[in-house]
């Protein structure tokens, strides 16, 4: 099959180098000349584990190719994608659809014989419908379907989770899309995959309906966490306790700093505002955004506790800086309004992260970048565990000490043990874990 991937980012290009590496012949659009630049070269714009190699090996076969033109790409394809950026609209809190209604535009002027235009993006319920009207009007004459199939996979373990989901979902609402789409996933039948075809309203509000239950799981346990501090009692036990459960699980239930990444925070957001203006407001979702909100910059406070109450004047590194480790993606990451907490306290912020520090630096101001944890930690009061890469799991806790000028260690993902920290020399706190010091 001939496929177009409209946008060449963390989803676009998973999904087009997979799709290739089924044999199918994809081409990535982007219209950012200079990501196409990179890729063209053999380099890869982003850091996901695997990539790299996925992407060399379908160009060497000469199933996967680059470009910024999208009219050319469009014109042979069987099957376009769209799988474009959908952020929070500024002010509202509602997806943002010009990108998608944009790439619509192009699309539809360029289709030539029966096309299936995808969505791939995390797009808000009737989007689809629009989609449609859009290429229906820029081209009267063009034959196409539009189809819903959103995307699970998760920044960091991507390349597993697209060769090998859990399930997928297809939203159609003609019936000549069916056939095509179940053979873009064709290769997928062999492990079994599960296709879920559905109407294209449902497909669009599957998506939402998942990451927002997950954002509301770990706001949960967050919660717990909170009483756990308060009562004596160990989140880590709790959540192992009810995870075994298996009407539960045991997946999302690690207590930390809040959710960030790009989208969980603007999905949540988007299915708010899309319950508000439908008249069925979810009001467990308005108030895992509000928790969650503030649970970020609240975790500076436990930095405080290990600084006398201040950080005004005192160097604090902070170590881990994406929204999850394997992944150098910094939107919407905690660390930014922890960094921001610590800052308008009057903290000098040092710090260090394995992949995130170039989208870092163009995020924060006022931080000193490092070239590794102990680097970052010379001198500073406190330091500060936000993002549990593996590389920060086993750190020489007595040499960290001892670059220090202080003695804080705040572990806002529970990988240290308090006794380890403790004989270390340091004054540890952890989350969920035991009263507040
Ligand atoms: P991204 O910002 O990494 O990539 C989007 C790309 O689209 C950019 O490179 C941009 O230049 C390009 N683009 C925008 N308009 C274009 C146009 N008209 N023509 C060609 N290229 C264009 O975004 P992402 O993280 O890949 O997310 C894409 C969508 O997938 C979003 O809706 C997101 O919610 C959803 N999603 C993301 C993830 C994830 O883990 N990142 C997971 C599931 C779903």
């Amino acid at each position: 099959m001939r496929i177009v991937m409209i946008g060449s980012g963390y989803v676009g290009l998973v999904s087009g180098a997979c799709l290739a590496d089924f044999g199918h012949d994809v081409i990535c659009v982007d219209k950012d000349a200079a990501k196409i630049a990179v890729l063209r070269e053999g380099g890869v714009p982003i850091y996901e584990p695997g990539l790299a190699d996925l992407i060399a090996r379908n160009v060497k076969a000469g199933r996967l190719t680059f470009t910024t033109d999208v009219a050319a790409s469009v014109a042979q394809a069987d099957v376009v994608f769209i799988a474009v950026g959908t952020p929070a609209r500024r002010g509202d809190g509602h997806a943002d659809l010009s990108y998608v209604y944009d790439a619509a535009r192009e699309i539809a002027s360029a289709l030539t014989g029966f096309t299936v235009v995808v969505t791939k993006s995390t797009v808000p319920v009737g989007t689809g419908d629009e989609v449609d009207r859009i290429i229906r009007e820029t081209n009267p004459r063009a034959q196409f379907a539009v189809a819903s199939n959103p995307e699970f996979l998760r920044e960091g373990a991507a390349i597993q989770d697209f060769k090998r989901p859990d399930r997928i979902v297809i939203g159609i609402e003609d019936d000549c899309a069916r056939p095509v789409m179940e053979e873009v996933y064709r290769p997928l039948y062999l492990n079994q995959a599960p296709i879920q075809f559905t109407g294209r309203r449902t497909s669009e509000l599957i998506k939402y309906a998942a990451n927002a239950f997950l954002a509301m799981k770990i706001t949960y346990i967050n919660e717990i966490a909170e009483l756990c501090e308060h009562v004596g009692a160990d989140v880590q036990q709790v959540a192992r306790g009810i995870g075994l459960d298996n009407r539960i699980g045991s997946k999302f239930l690690h207590a930390g700093p809040g959710y960030g990444g790009s989208c969980f925070p603007k999905d949540t957001l988007a299915l708010v505002k899309t319950a508000e203006d439908a008249g069925a407001p979810i009001r467990l979702i308005e108030a895992t955004v509000a928790i969650n909100e503030s649970r970020k910059r609240a975790m500076a406070r436990k930095v405080l506790a290990v600084c006398n109450g201040s950080v005004r004047g005192k160097t604090i590194a902070v170590l881990g800086l994406t929204f999850k480790p394997n992944t150098d993606d910094m939107r919407d990451a905690p660390s930014l309004s922890i960094i921001q907490a610590l800052q308008d306290g009057g903290a000098q912020v040092r710090a260090y992260d394995p992949e995130g520090m170039d989208a870092a630096r163009t995020m924060l101001r006022d931080v000193e970048f490092c070239t590794s944890p102990y680097v970052a930690a010379q001198g500073a009061f406190a330091v500060v565990i936000v993002t549990e890469w593996d590389a920060l799991r086993a750190l020489d806790l007595p040499r960290l000490r001892s670059v220090m000028g202080g003695d804080g260690l705040v572990d806002l993902r529970n990988i240290y043990r308090f006794e380890d920290a403790e004989a270390a020399g340091f004054t540890y706190v952890s989350v969920g874990r035991g009263a507040v010091p």
